[in-house]
């Protein structure tokens, strides 16, 4: 290798896998040159980069750092442009260094973002402009750096560093510690251990005094990174020569020396090219009688090789960890792969088979859910299949039980209803008739909760519905989408005929009252606790109605002389009694008879269907008498008792006038409230039991098993496949660029094992 160009190829290509694996850069060692002022530094930078373009000549030139990035490009890279038309003609100086070519060649300073100098010249200048501007034109130095960028597809990804010269005695601006500063300077670059340090020592001066090598030592002491660079070969007394120094003889140094002749100050003001100074200089050594031995291992050609050398072995030093990188990389991209479903697409054979199995899945775990059996049960909330028990148990049952069966019915409406059905004549069987036209339309307050429950259920199995994709099926959102519409649409399909046959329960519990379900209060029963909740209430009042008398006796007493009262105790009671008036009392006794009667007439009616319907001979059992005379007993009971207002229990509150309201319509009301609620509370317990079922035979179970088998008669068409099988376009591209990523892995890993 004669140039550092000779790594390009291997290191660019390297470097391109390392890029497209997302690894970060070789870290290529930096290059910087350290030596005393004006021993040749600027100079080797240059000829090693092959251009002309630092500030180089006697005293102190290089002033500031120059950090130069080398780029390498690609020869067709779209960054490369055509020379616009001022530019249409390269300089004559470039013409005459050869470096017309130049247009892929340009360098670009981070002071400067965007201009492109494709003329070194004017890079010279603007190093010693730039220079100049923050350091002073008066031999100041500053270690702010200069950064400038090289790009061309002849240079290596490289950074090579231009350091100010060691100096010791200020002069100009300079400040009387620039020794210190300007050490503390260089070895803020080369203390770094991926520093490669150019020691420069110039052959005119004695080696022993060499300040690179001292500070060279200092930060590399066992010189595993210090190139020993001695320049100005060309300018040693006559009769002396730095064999010993090159030899190692003179100082260790395990990268050794090189010897050098660069460009000189006249070579400079002549402009003599880089390739020139290259031919002279090999030229210089193998006619030199002290360095024609040894020619092949002097010059800046020889330099650049050894510089080569050292790169690739960094290089192969990297590579087991690049390696290992990369298949950690492969491993990951793999997995990140299949779960994308891989890297084979689907051929159209295998797709049916991928339908049907997602179409399966999706089943499956429909079904699943509503029976509880799904692997990832939730136990945040309840979900599916328990969601529904709770939707049946709870939310059903209690909306059922906070249902008032007469809450919407006064007692007003009672006695109309009695009133109508009893037409122009006072029926025997009045209160039944009342009865059965009132408990209808109050059994008809259990559909809405029971629509509601089918509702719920089918918004818990829509949820449900929502929920059955899998990892796999994310990977076709159209396929998902579909079977989503499918079962949803089978569910809105069930929801028709579960909310009518819903109705049609109510319906038909409304179609017959059946008065002799055993459930059912007895008339006797209904009679006997409205006749005990009448005697609390008498008794009640009577004690308080004793106690008023008592009170007013002793007031009579106690104004005996004054005016005799007269008459009855006052009928008014306190407003929270329920005594009205003892008028009452002679109304009740006015009519026992008819009471009594039309009650009796009641009972025996109601109880003589039973029989009817027990096919038993209407005449009366022992239990039938018993029960009468209990019943009779109950009468004589509530004859005795005073007009009471019916103090409602439960609920409807009885308004407080009633003065058209007969005893016997009271009782009848009171009567017929007890029944409605009794009554009502059969129907509801059958429809809590019967509304669950319906919904799980009519929605639940009958999707649980329709599911598959619509699901495949919609879905599974062969013209539907490629559609259904569409990738998620994130997904698609997700995967696409897993798979380029893997093959640059797999290249990348190519590539290393032929380096190695
Ligand atoms: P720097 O200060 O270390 O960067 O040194 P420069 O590269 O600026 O060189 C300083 C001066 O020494 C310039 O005039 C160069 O032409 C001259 N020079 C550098 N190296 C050599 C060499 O090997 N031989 C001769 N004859 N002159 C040299
Ligand atoms: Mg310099």
């Amino acid at each position: 290798m004669a140039s550092l160009e000779d790594l390009i190829p291997t290191v660019n290509k390297l470097q391109d896998v390392m890029y497209d694996a997302g690894i970060d850069s070789l870290d290529l060692p930096v290059l910087a040159v350290i030596g005393s002022q004006s021993s040749g530094k600027s100079s080797i930078l240059e000829t090693l980069v092959g251009r002309d373009f630092l500030p180089r000549g006697t005293g102190i030139v290089t002033r500031r750092p120059l950090v130069l990035q080398l780029n390498n490009i690609k020869a067709d890279s779209p960054l490369i442009t055509a020379y616009t038309a001022e530019e249409a003609e390269p300089t004559l100086e470039n013409r005459l260094r050869g470096q017309s070519g130049a247009r892929d060649t340009w360098g670009e300073f981070l002071h400067l973002p965007g201009r492109r100098f494709y003329d070194f010249t004017e890079i010279r200048g603007e190093i010693e402009n730039e220079t100049a501007r923050i350091a002073g034109k008066n031999k100041g130095i500053s270690r702010i750096p200069i950064n400038l960028k090289i790009y061309s597809p002849h240079v290596l990804n490289l950074t090579l560093i231009d350091l100010p010269g060691i100096t010791k005695v200020p002069i100009g601006e300079q400040p009387p510690d620039i020794e210190r500063q300007i050490r503390n300077l260089i070895l803020e670059y080369v203390a770094k251990p991926n520093c490669i340090i150019l020691a420069v020592s110039p052959a005119n001066v004695d080696l022993v005094n060499s300040e690179s090598l001292k500070l060279a030592r200092d930060v590399d002491p066992h010189g595993k990174r210090t190139i020993g660079v001695v320049t100005k070969l060309d300018l040693m007394d006559s009769g002396t020569n730095a064999w010993d120094i090159l030899a190692g003889k003179l100082y260790p140094l395990r990268l050794g020396f090189v010897g050098v002749v660069n460009r000189s100050q006249q070579d400079i003001q002549e402009n003599k090219s880089v390739e020139d100074a290259l031919a002279r200089e090999e030229e210089f050594f193998s006619k030199h009688p002290a360095y024609r031995t040894i020619s092949s291992k002097c010059g800046t050609r020889f330099l650049a090789k050894k510089l080569n050398q050292i790169l690739l072995n960094h290089i192969r030093e990297k590579l087991p960890d690049i390696k290992a990188r990369l298949n950690t990389l492969i491993g990951q991209t793999e997995q990140e792969l299949a779960s994308y479903g891989g890297s084979n697409i689907i051929s159209p054979e295998s797709r049916a088979g991928l339908v049907l199995q997602m179409m399966n899945k999706f089943a499956t775990n429909f079904v699943s859910s509503i029976e509880g059996t799904s692997s990832d049960i939730s136990t945040k909330e309840l979900c599916g299949g328990a969601r529904i028990y709770y939707i049946y148990n709870n939310i059903f049952g209690n909306s059922l039980k906070s249902i008032n069966p007469t809450a919407n019915l006064s007692i007003t409406d009672i006695r109309t209803a009695i009133r109508n059905s009893t037409g122009p004549r006072p029926s025997l069987f009045v209160p039944e008739l009342a009865f059965d036209l009132l408990v209808k339309p109050q059994i008809k307050l259990l559909l809405d909760p029971s629509q509601r429950c089918v509702e719920l259920v089918y918004e818990e199995l829509m949820k449900i519905c929502h929920n059955c994709g899998s990892p796999a099926l994310a990977r076709y959102p159209r396929l998902q989408a579909k079977l989503i519409e499918v079962v949803s649409d089978l569910l809105r399909e069930r929801l028709g005929p579960t909310r009518s046959y819903v109705e049609s329960l109510i319906d038909i519990h409304r179609a017959f009252i059946n008065t002799n379900h055993p459930n059912f209060l007895s008339a006797t029963e209904a009679m006997a606790d409205i006749a005990e909740a009448r005697r609390q209430k008498q008794q009640n009042a009577k004690r308080s109605a004793d106690l008023k008398k008592k009170r007013q006796q002793e007031l009579e007493k106690a104004a005996a002389v004054g005016e005799p009262t007269n008459g009855n105790p006052s009928p008014k009671v306190d407003s929270d009694s329920t005594i009205t008036s003892s008028d009452s009392e002679g109304e009740d006794e006015r009519d026992p008879k008819q009471n009594k009667d039309s009650f009796l007439n009641y009972f025996f009616g109601k109880d003589q269907q039973r029989k009817d319907g027990d096919d038993i001979a209407p005449s009366f059992s022992d239990k039938q008498e018993r029960t009468m005379d209990s019943f009779f007993q109950q009468e004589a009971d509530f004859m005795a008792m005073e007009t009471l207002k019916i103090q409602d229990t439960v609920a409807a509150p009885v308004e407080a006038e009633h003065p058209e309201l007969t005893e016997r319509e009271e009782l009848e009301c009171e009567l017929i409230r007890r029944l409605i609620i009794s009554y009502f509370g059969i129907v509801r317990e059958m429809v809590e039991d019967q509304i669950p079922k319906a919904v799980m035979c009519f929605l639940v179970n009958f999707c649980k098993e329709e599911v598959q088998n619509r699901l495949v008669s919609k879905l599974y068409k062969e013209s539907l496949f490629e559609e259904l099988l569409m990738e998620d376009e994130t997904l698609a591209q997700d995967r696409a660029k897993c798979i380029k990523l893997l093959e640059g892995y797999k290249q990348a890993s190519v590539i290393i094992g032929d380096i190695l």
